[in-house]
């Protein structure tokens, strides 16, 4: 035995009907593409590193480890604000959970075969969106954003038909838990008492130890949910799919479809080739947020006594989202501008107006504040120099600043050129960016390449998953 996993499944112990329990699919010819040791050491895996066909054994579904439950959770959901009662785990198999001092996590496969969740799909992944998630999750979590993480990624040796064919692949997913606003949405449509309750209770013991009702369930998600979109509009991440079934009622960043970092700022960039009204620009992030948060309260509505109560209740919860989400944004964006504290936003506001103007790089930007070359990614230099002095005099913490912003993002033309690679059989793209964005915030002679945004010939402006 050379890996070990600690399974406690405490998802596949509520009623039945939360999920179909099921193996993943075997696939052809298992081929580890990349393993994230310390997490599985976090995890408390016990594993042999050396052991690369096990590891891929085990991570493309192949072999059930002992103690698994392999099982696809049933979920609902609101596709670019149309609603689909029945969508569901259609690629993906929940291995299990472990539990460690940090707390419970999901281990789980995505594209590990079809599932009674499936519709018209394969349940298989393609291996450009899985090197996607995987360097944009781990990227994520080295700058502090609350999102999955990625544990493995293998090749399956057997090919997936896109919009053209390419390598199959199988991620592995840790997570708080998969459990969606679309999961809840599921049981109240079905007037499903027993699972919702159960569903509820489940999370506020696993998510929200101090909420104490329904009510303060709500408002806990709203709050983390709010906070989690602040720190998206921080670091420039548009997630691209803000759908009700993409919104882990955790808080934190999970399904990273056709999602991106701007290079330029502009308030309404959108990469998603599927999003096209631009909904999910941007810009819109925090409305579409409220709008989950507004569909979260409804699905719990049939907990409530006092149906009529609770509306004005919920109502009220809903609509202090915006003013959470804007003390978190000026809280970050003051510590962008090494302002801990401040207090109005026109000083930023005033900012980005100028780089949206300009098209200014967002990322090199802020960590080029402090010195000269921020002036360099305006044209209107006189109005830049203008706000410089207005920031200057403020007196920023520039030791704060390089904390907090970042000197690389995965960069999407990067990301493309290690799919690219990858596809064509070359991990090593993919390897060398995991490892610079993995570390964002130190400026090294390694990293300088990526920190340069796309030539005009290396552009990318949409994404496709
Ligand atoms: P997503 O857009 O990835 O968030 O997925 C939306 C829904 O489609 C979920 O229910 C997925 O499980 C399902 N889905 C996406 N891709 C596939 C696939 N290749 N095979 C089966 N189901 C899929
Ligand atoms: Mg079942
Ligand atoms: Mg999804």
């Amino acid at each position: 035995m050379t890996l070990t996993i600690p399974f406690d499944n405490s998802y596949a112990r509520l009623p039945a009907q939360l999920f179909t329990a099921l193996p993943p699919t075997p696939v052809a010819a298992p081929r580890l593409i990349e393993f994230n040791e310390a997490l599985a050491e976090e995890l408390g895996l016990d594993v042999d590193v050396k052991d690369e066909d096990r590891i891929a054994s085990i991570f493309s579904g192949n072999d059930i480890p002992e103690g698994a439950t392999p099982i696809a959770q049933a979920y609902a959901g609101h596709q670019f604000g149309n609603w689909n009662p029945q969508l569901g785990d259609g690629r993906a198999i929940l291995l299990g959970e472990v539990t460690t001092p940090r707390g419970r996590f999901d281990i789980q496969l995505k594209g590990s075969g079809p599932t009674p969740y499936s519709r018209m799909g394969d349940g298989r992944a393609g291996l450009g969106p899985v090197l996607r998630e995987y360097v944009m999750s781990e990227a994520m979590h080295a700058l502090g954003v609350p999102t999955t993480r990625a544990l493995a990624a293998v090749l399956t040796g057997e090919r997936v038909q896109r919009e053209t064919a390419q390598p199959g692949a199988v991620f592995t997913r840790v997570a708080a838990s998969h459990i969606r606003v679309g999961t809840f949405q599921f049981f109240a449509v079905r007037d499903d008492r027993e699972a919702l309750e159960a569903l509820a209770r489940h999370v506020m013991a696993r998510h929200y130890p101090d909420a104490k009702s329904v009510t303060q369930l709500l408002e806990a998600v709203m709050e983390r949910q709010a906070r989690l979109i602040a720190k998206w509009m921080s670091i420039g991440f548009i997630h691209g799919v803000m759908n009700t079934d993409n919104m882990s009622v955790s808080g934190e960043t999970i399904d990273y479809g056709p999602c991106a970092f701007m290079d330029v700022y502009h308030p309404e960039t959108v990469f998603s080739s599927i999003d096209q009204f631009g909904r999910y620009a941007y810009a819109n992030q925090p409305q579409i947020a409220v709008w989950n948060v507004a569909q979260f309260a409804t699905a719990l509505l049939p907990l409530m006594d006092d149906q009529e109560a609770a509306v004005a209740e919920f109502t009220e919860i809903v609509h202090r989202f915006p003013e959470i989400y804007q003390a978190e944004w000026l809280r970050l964006f003051g510590e962008k501008l090494g302002l801990p504290g401040l207090e109005e936003r026109g000083l930023v506001e005033d900012l980005l107006t100028l780089m949206a103007k300009d098209g200014a790089d967002f990322t090199n930007t802020f960590r080029a504040l402090p010195g000269d070359a921020a002036r360099d990614q305006f044209l209107d230099r006189e109005a830049f120099d203008a706000w410089a002095a207005r920031w200057r005099a403020l007196g920023p913490d520039e030791a704060l600043m390089a904390r907090v912003n970042p000197v690389v993002i995965p960069r999407l033309h990067r990301i493309e050129a290690a799919i690219r690679a990858g596809s064509a059989g070359d991990m090593e793209v993919f390897r060398s960016l995991l490892k610079i964005v993995t570390q964002p915030y130190e400026e090294t002679e390694e990293n300088a390449p990526y920190r340069r945004p796309p030539a005009e010939e290396e552009r990318v402006t949409r994404t496709f998953c």
